[in-house]
């Protein structure tokens, strides 16, 4: 049966390799990274994310500045924030929690992060320099996903790469990082037609839908390497992914539980962005 793809304690390596970074610029006198993150409204799911990033923030020594902000903020009151953020030379990242309530136009408000401070990596800039190969800030989810692929040791050059999800912040630019990674890229959908025959072609296969069970253990090619972005809580409270764990797992070579597989490594690449975007303020 599978390896575990472990991406709770490859996070943890990345983010211990970051802190002694921080550690290293504070011992020549420069500043710490610093991360606006931004929260409008109360959304459970989003304070618990939001809570994450921030406590990710101080472990690594990265100095963490919250703004949170009532659900009935305007549209003109959240860009006036970001243009005063954007010209913060404490700030390198500004991360614009999703979704955001109803009345808030999020496209809008994404494309106003400038994009050397775009550490979500969502901006119009940066998934146009990733498309054309030459990537920036790039978003953290398909760059978790990328780093744990190298891990397993499989070839990834060639190999053909099935994603199912195609949404801006992990289906579609997860296609452009394997097509950048050399992978036969197929994108599946809401409107495919017969997503098992596609899944069963996969030497590396991506699911983020966010819906649990859509992909059948049997339709995995035995020896294929399975990535589950899926995060759906279940009534008893636990996690689980978008794939059939326990099956799948008989047939995968390597596979991502759900949770501490892609969620810690998306973590870890906003700290990695943040890191990044202030090296290239010095
Ligand atoms: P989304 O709702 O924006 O996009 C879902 C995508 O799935 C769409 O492209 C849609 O066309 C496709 N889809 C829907 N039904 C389908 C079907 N029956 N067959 C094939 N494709 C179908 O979701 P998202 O923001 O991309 O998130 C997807 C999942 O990943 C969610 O469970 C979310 O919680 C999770 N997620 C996890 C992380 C992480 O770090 N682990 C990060 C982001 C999102």
């Amino acid at each position: 049966s599978a390896q575990l793809i472990d991406g709770k304690a490859r996070a943890a390596a990345i983010r211990e390799h970051i802190k002694q970074q921080v550690t290293e610029r504070l011992a020549q006198g420069k500043r710490a990274p610093g991360l606006a993150v931004i929260l409008v409204g109360s959304d459970p799911a989003s304070q618990v994310y939001v809570s994450h990033k921030r406590k990710d923030c101080e472990q690594v020594g990265f100095v963490s500045r919250a703004y949170d902000l009532p659900s009935d903020t305007s549209q003109a009151e959240l860009l006036a924030l970001i243009d005063t953020l954007n010209q913060d030379n404490e700030i390198d990242g500004i991360l614009v929690q999703l979704p955001l309530p109803a009345g808030l136009n999020a496209d809008e408000i994404l494309e106003r992060i400038s994009p050397s401070k775009d550490v979500d990596g969502f901006h119009p800039f940066n998934i146009g320099r990733l498309a054309q190969r030459m990537p920036l800030l790039r978003p953290c989810t398909p760059a978790g996903i990328v780093d744990l692929l190298d891990t397993t040791g499989e070839p990834v050059r060639g190999q053909h790469a099935v994603i199912v999800g195609a949404s801006n912040i992990v289906g579609r630019p997860m296609s452009l990082e394997l097509l950048l990674k050399g992978c036969t890229v197929t994108t599946c959908h809401r409107f495919t037609h017969n997503l098992e025959y596609f899944v069963s072609q996969a030497d590396i296969v991506v699911v983020a839908v966010g819906k649990p069970g859509l992909v059948k253990g049997e339709w995995i090619k035995p020896g294929a390497v399975v990535v589950d972005v899926g995060i759906n809580r279940q009534e008893d409270g636990t996690l689980i992914g978008d794939v059939e764990f326990e099956v799948a797992a008989q047939r995968a070579s390597h596979i991502t539980p759900v949770p501490g597989g892609v969620g810690p490594m998306t973590r870890a690449k906003l700290l990695e962005n943040t890191l990044e975007s202030c090296n290239n303020r010095d």
